[in-house]
């Protein structure tokens, strides 16, 4: 006898609060990419996880089949969706806040690339040459106790996220079309002047502790 009658998940995603206001990060992207890019893409990312698993759990509750292949894939996505997303408004913060890197970020930053600079100059590189639509990030490897920059393809569909992603850099059109069209490469580069280092750092810190 099949017992589980929950239909509904009792915990669900949730469209995380912004640290900053909708105008704080202009002119780097207006209040209407923001909103938009806040509001509407990410937003239905959760709610797309959350109807996913929703399903999952009704299936289970009619002791039903799952269309695993697709049903997972499409998990996937949109887990990953949320994720990157949460972890990029982390990343922002209004210009002239950020700081530089400090402590162990900039330890570790330096030891594995050589400079800041060049640690900018491969992420830039890594989120301008991410095919379609796709992600920037760096991420720390505790293995190798090393910070590694991986491109995103999509949201990382399907492919298991066994690394914390410290920062990361949405270029999808839709993080930049109303602000800069098609011209990436400027987004990309206004980017930098808008990271909060601390809070990297911070990221950082708590993996090393
Ligand atoms: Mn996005």
């Amino acid at each position: 006898m099949h017992q589980v009658i929950i239909m509904e998940q009792t915990k669900r995603y949730e469209l995380p609060k912004l640290a900053y206001g909708y105008k704080d990060l202009a002119p780097f992207l207006s209040e209407e990419q923001l909103t938009v890019h806040h509001t509407k893409h990410h937003a239905a990312y959760v709610n797309a996880a959350n109807a996913i698993l929703d399903r999952m759990a009704r299936a289970r509750a009619e002791n039903a089949d799952i269309d695993a292949k697709g049903t997972l894939k499409d998990l996937s996505f949109q887990i990953g969706g949320h994720y990157l997303h949460s972890v990029y408004w982390e990343t922002l913060c209004p210009a002239g806040k950020g700081g530089e890197p400090q402590g162990k970020l900039k330890v570790e930053l330096e030891k594995e690339f050589g400079s800041i600079e060049r640690f900018k100059r491969e992420f830039s590189a890594a989120a301008g040459s991410a095919e379609g639509s796709g992600w920037a990030v760096l991420v720390y490897c505790m293995a190798l106790k090393k910070p590694i920059i991986m491109q995103v393809e999509k949201h990382n569909v399907n492919v298991i996220p066994g690394f914390r992603v410290l920062m990361s850099l949405d270029v999808w059109e839709h993080a930049y079309y109303i602000d800069y069209k098609n011209l990436r490469p400027k987004y990309i580069e206004a980017f930098w002047n808008q990271v909060d280092w601390a809070e990297v750092g911070k990221k950082l810190d708590a993996m090393l502790r």
